[in-house]
């Protein structure tokens, strides 16, 4: 008998077919003796359709009520998939965040501070399956919470960490991590294997399969991972501590390439030559908690003004520059230029520390398309450029094959 969250993403829960598919998969390892707890994401599109909503309602909403809002898509899947169960002879109950409770920091992108696993012990102890919204959790306050876009799958490994599972499934739309999105490269290689650190840099740079924080609980608490399909029944991708052995000795030095649409620039024009400059355009954007990424700044000559370009998350975009334009007088920069048809690409792998010339060659790369770079970031393991969106598929591409990763290439 083994302990196992099940997670299933938005594709996965799209409609009562596919919700009575993944009854028969939660049914096939509940029968095979285990205990099993389920973690739902809302329907696909329907978070993206809830957040519209809250758009069209005001351009800077509250928090709070955003996550009354999106929180529901997941109460729905959740119910769905317990009637769905029941009807098939199961023994299934849904729990919402408030009821375990699944307890988080804040609003909108909250952390899980604990989860109580007391009511699923009891679920476990009458042979029953508990099903758990993903994405949610209530705060100090008792208030409804989310956890950030793509969330469920952190609610998933969190939950897994609490109870002691032996391991997390997560079945989604495709069969396992790849070496880009398949969808953009049909060429991309499904990878048996990726580390820890591997998955929790690609997560971070776009790679969506996973949410990044999912990657860095799993890490700590040392759990086993995989990605799976819940559409075909094959083997998935395992994400592990460390790849030893012969067969992976000659893995390539790049592991995968991913891409985040969701930053915007934004360029300071005018920033004043002085210490204390750059903190004070900062400093406003961490109090208001908006994660500020690629920076670049131009060195001026001698009392004359630079210009200061960075990223944030494009959903933080309208934050950052009411909060700029409250210090652009004090500061002195004289105007605020935002540009979010921009994409960030990066390419990422363990066997960058040993090896140099990755980034020369994504630049060389890049270069023979014509493709312009407007920021880059590199670190041990990573090269980050952000380019004109429109070059998103082309540039993906190219380098998916400069960097030998292409199906074909396999020997
Ligand atoms: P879910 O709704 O199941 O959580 P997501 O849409 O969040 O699914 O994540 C799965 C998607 O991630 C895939 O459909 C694929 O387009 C995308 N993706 C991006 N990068 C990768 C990658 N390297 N390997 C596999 N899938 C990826
Ligand atoms: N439904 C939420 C989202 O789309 C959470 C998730 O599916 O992981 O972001
Ligand atoms: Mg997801």
């Amino acid at each position: 008998m083994a302990r196992i969250v099940m997670k299933f993403g938005g594709t996965s829960m799209a409609g009562i077919e596919r919700i009575r598919h993944v009854a028969s998969l939660v049914k096939r390892e509940a029968e095979r003796g285990n205990e099993v707890a389920v973690v739902v994401s809302a329907m696909a599109g329907e978070t993206d359709r809830l957040v519209q909503f809250c758009r069209e309602a005001a351009s800077v909403y509250d928090p709070r009520e955003y996550d009354v809002v999106v929180a529901s898509g997941e109460q729905v899947t959740s119910g769905l998939l317990a009637i769905t169960l029941q009807g098939m002879g199961l023994n299934a109950r849904s729990y919402m965040g408030w009821q375990l409770p699944i307890r988080a920091s804040g609003h909108a992108t909250g952390l899980i501070e604990g989860i109580d696993v007391a009511v699923l012990e009891r679920v476990f102890d009458a042979a029953g399956i508990a099903i758990i919204p993903g994405f949610q959790g209530v705060t100090i306050d008792g208030a409804l919470a989310t956890l950030g876009r793509g969330g469920s799958d952190t609610s998933a490994v969190a939950l897994a960490a609490a109870m002691k599972a032996d391991r997390c499934d997560i079945y989604t739309d495709v069969d396992g991590v790849y070496t880009t999105d398949p969808r953009i490269v049909p060429k991309a290689r499904k990878l048996d294997l990726v580390t820890y650190e591997e998955m929790l840099e690609l997560a971070s740079v776009g790679a969506k399969v996973l949410q990044t924080r999912s990657v860095g609980l799993a890490m700590r608490y040392r759990l086993p991972l995989q990605v799976l399909s819940s559409f075909e029944d094959v083997p998935g991708t395992m994400i592990v501590d460390d790849i030893l052995g012969e067969a992976h000795m000659e893995r390539n030095v790049v592991t995968g390439i991913a891409h985040d649409r969701n930053e915007a620039r934004v360029t300071l024009v005018g920033l004043p030559d002085r210490p204390g400059a750059v903190a004070a355009v900062f400093g406003p954007l961490a109090e208001a908690n908006i994660n500020v990424d690629m920076i670049v700044q131009s060195v001026p000559r001698a009392g004359e003004k630079s210009d200061l370009t960075f990223t944030v998350p494009t959903a933080s975009l309208a934050h950052s520059v009411a909060a700029l334009e409250g210090v652009k007088a004090d500061v002195g920069f004289t105007e605020i230029l935002t540009d979010t048809n921009v994409v960030k690409l990066s390419a990422v792998g363990v066997g960058m520390r040993s090896n140099a010339g990755i980034a020369a060659k994504m630049f060389a790369t890049l270069a023979d398309r014509n493709i312009n770079i407007l920021a880059i970031t590199t670190s041990e393991i990573k090269v980050s450029v952000l380019i004109p969106e429109e070059y998103t598929e082309l540039a993906v591409r190219v380098l998916h094959t400069a960097y030998g990763l292409d199906a074909e290439d396999e020997a």
